[in-house]
């Protein structure tokens, strides 16, 4: 069952998804070589405790940290741990925080120093790809819209969109109806409706769509040991179009870069 939200149910939940927004932010300044993914953990529950807010994996399903975090060839849900980042690795961070009672649900992969040409590739179509699954969020479009136009953006670059893990609604808990599945056929799935926030996720892997869980009964990686990548916005449908609750503005700020992505799927200025 879809959980339809009021206008000022969505206005929190916008509030729940600039917490996540900024705190991925202050994470993004921290993202170097010789970082752990513990001392990153640190940096996210406080900066989440911070703005009056609960992180919201700690303790979901017994996950034993704030943030997800999958280097290289891990998918999502790796825990953090004591290794270093080192030069050349990427790492796949998702957040999550409730605020107001409603979740913020948010992830992005950040390149450590310097990365291979492809994977720097791999980043970039993945995070492309998910603006236009965002694009298909709309009144009159169904779920299999969404998803076909991840895969086929994905694929027609090659790469492999995996299957086992999906977006999802988003609301007063973590995962509701619908599943939001990267891949798909035009016209099928059920149908949006005015009021619905999800996720949107894609889950990219550079070779084979393939994966394989491991045996903390967490990490999850490419079967092929190739890497993957993960982007994730929290989008409501206001008067009947993707409005964007989630921004990457503050990991841009912190990271030098310029961008205009967003501006489309907004339907007023985004105030940080
Ligand atoms: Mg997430
Ligand atoms: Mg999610």
């Amino acid at each position: 069952m879809i959980v339809v939200k009021t206008r000022e149910e969505i206005e929190l939940m916008r509030e729940a998804a600039l917490v996540v927004s900024k705190t991925l932010g202050e994470v993004a300044k921290a993202v170097k070589p010789g970082v752990t993914t513990l001392e990153l953990d640190k940096i996210a529950e406080e900066c989440i405790r911070d703005q009056d807010a609960i992180p919201g994996f700690l303790g979901l399903y017994d996950f034993p940290n704030t943030l997800c975090m999958s280097p290289n060839s891990q998918v999502v849900h790796g825990i953090p741990n004591n290794t270093p980042l080192v030069e050349g690795d990427i790492i796949s961070i998702d957040c999550g925080a409730i605020k107001h009672g409603f979740y913020g649900d948010h992830a992005y992969t950040f390149p450590v120093g310097e990365i291979a040409t492809e994977t720097e590739k791999l980043l970039q179509v993945t995070k492309e790809s998910l603006y236009v699954g965002i694009r298909e969020f709309k009144v009159g479009n169904r779920v299999g819209d969404v998803g076909y136009a991840i895969q086929k953006y994905c694929e027609d670059h090659g790469y492999g969109v995996v299957r086992e893990l999906v977006g999802h609604g988003l609301g007063r808990t973590m995962h509701e109806d619908p599943e939001m599945p990267n891949y798909g056929k035009r016209g099928r799935g059920k149908k949006f409706i005015e009021g619905q926030v999800v996720a949107i996720e894609p889950m990219i892997n550079l070779g084979t769509h393939r994966i394989k869980q491991h045996r903390d009964g967490w990490t999850i990686t490419t079967q092929d040991n190739k890497p993957s990548a993960h982007f994730e916005h929290d989008v409501a449908i206001v008067d009947g179009k993707p409005e964007l609750l989630s921004t990457f503005a503050y990991i841009y700020d912190a990271l030098g870069i310029e961008s205009d992505e967003e501006n489309e799927f907004r339907q007023k200025e985004l105030v940080l």
